[in-house]
């Protein structure tokens, strides 16, 4: 089985613990010079060998942020690997940001929902919006990512960056929607980093401050297969947005379990529950095994298959480590109404699951346990414990700490 990244990100991954760690080993010596020299070229479909590809086990949590960190820094040290380090803790300070930023969230939905809308009623959008999601906009650079993207459900970092740039300040289309067609198309869809990322480009996360994509920074950086010169806006103007009121407080530690009788949630959100250290013994495990709608316009068949495998594995690898049987929905049942079921059966007094950070995971179980009156405890993570916080206006704060953070979770 070849593990180049393009090939990691096809349909026919696996969804697995195993899967990603053989990708982790076959791209660990590249993770220090290597990957600070050339992480930032694209060197197309097909030969995205200087990055790990890894991101959608991370972002299912098959393969943790920790098991990276612990064999990339034991086989180049914190200096080698420092560049790839800091990207890995990206997604942590995108994670951090959003939950300490809910409204951001709340209103990218909420617009996301009148954009959609204005499809159906706006022919000029509906036809603007279609040539960009079809690749057939003229820009070749953007159409052939358009395609990529549906095809392989992988983009590079930089080709993300450019796409989301184009789509925003030449085509002037709204970036929520382009938000949403990534978030419906990549396996490692994720309602921080993607949205947190669309909001950096467009000039709201850091306010004022826009990415640009320039036609010769596309040129040097995917080795001259593109040349958009006169493609392309010139200038990138900040979008604007009402104030986002106060950053909200988080609550990240758990209350003491001893003597309740409690049942294990297994979710897409957290697919190594029996490797959260603080998580009590089980009494009973269920398993969500539906794919949640990621919005109002349809998910990419592969990106749910990869997150119904990710669930599958995780219970199956619960089961053994707890020596319970996880439940699952019957064919044809709901995994809501099927939870629902098992937590009166099984006479539970509260639900733990690894937590579920904002997105519609988190708003799906949550309704669900709230209108039956089922009560649930998050368990949050020590690594999520320790980079949350320090996830503030900029990455900077965090990138201070980083070594601290390395050494208090004994990753070095
Ligand atoms: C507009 C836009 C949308 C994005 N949407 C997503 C998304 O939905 N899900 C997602 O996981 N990443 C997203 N990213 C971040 C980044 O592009 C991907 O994480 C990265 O390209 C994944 O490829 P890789 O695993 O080969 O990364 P590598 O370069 O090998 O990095 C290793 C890991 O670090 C993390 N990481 C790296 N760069 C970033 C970053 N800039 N922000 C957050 N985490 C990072 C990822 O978990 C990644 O797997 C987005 C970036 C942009 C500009």
């Amino acid at each position: 089985m070849s593990l180049f990244a393009d090939e990691a990100h096809a349909s026919t991954n696996e969804a697995t613990y195993d899967f990603a760690q053989k990708r982790l080993d076959a791209f660990l010596p590249l993770a220090g010079r290597v990957y600070a020299s050339q992480r930032n070229h694209d060197f197309g479909p097909g030969a995205h060998t200087k990055v790990s590809g890894l991101s959608p086990w991370l972002r299912h949590r098959l393969l943790l942020e920790t098991d990276v960190l612990r064999d990339v820094l034991s086989r180049h040290g914190f200096s080698a690997a420092e560049k790839f380090i800091q990207e890995v803790f990206w997604r942590g300070y995108f994670k951090g940001w959003l939950e300490h930023h809910p409204e951001v969230w709340k209103r990218y939905r909420s617009n996301l929902m009148n954009q959609i809308q204005a499809l159906e009623t706006d022919a000029s959008l509906a036809r603007r919006y279609e040539e960009a999601v079809q690749g057939n906009t003229g820009i070749d650079c953007f159409d052939a990512w358009a395609q990529e993207l549906t095809q392989t459900h992988y983009l590079h970092n930089h080709a993300r960056m450019w796409f989301a740039s184009i789509w925003i300040f030449t085509l002037n289309l709204p970036w929520e929607l382009g938000a949403d067609f990534f978030y419906r198309h990549f396996l490692d869809g994720d309602a921080a980093s993607n949205t947190c990322s669309w909001r950096w480009v467009g000039g709201l996360h850091t306010a004022g401050k826009t990415y640009l994509a320039r036609p010769a920074n596309i040129e040097d950086y995917t080795q001259g297969r593109f040349s958009p010169a006169g493609q392309l806006s010139p200038d990138a103007i900040p979008l604007t947005e009402p104030d986002l009121g106060p950053r909200i407080p988080l609550a990240l530690d758990h209350p003491d379990l001893a003597g309740q009788r409690v049942g294990l949630l297994v979710t897409a959100e957290d697919c190594a529950p029996h490797r959260v250290e603080a998580m009590p013994r089980p009494e009973a495990l269920f398993a969500w095994t539906d794919p949640v709608p990621r919005s109002l316009r349809p998910t990419a068949a592969a990106v749910d298959d990869f997150a119904v495998q990710a669930v599958t594995q995780a219970a199956d690898a619960a089961q053994e480590h707890f020596g319970i049987n996880c439940v699952r929905p019957e064919p044809g049942e709901a995994s809501a109404d099927a939870l629902v079921n098992w937590a009166r059966q099984s006479k539970l007094d509260v639900i733990v699951t690894p937590r579920m950070p904002l997105g519609p995971t988190r708003r799906m179980v949550l309704s669900t346990l709230s209108k039956h009156d089922l009560s649930c405890v998050e368990i949050t993570r020590p690594y999520d414990q320790a980079v949350w916080p320090h996830a503030r206006a900029g990455f900077f704060g965090l990138k201070k700490k980083i070594p601290a953070i390395i050494a208090d979770l004994g990753l070095l």
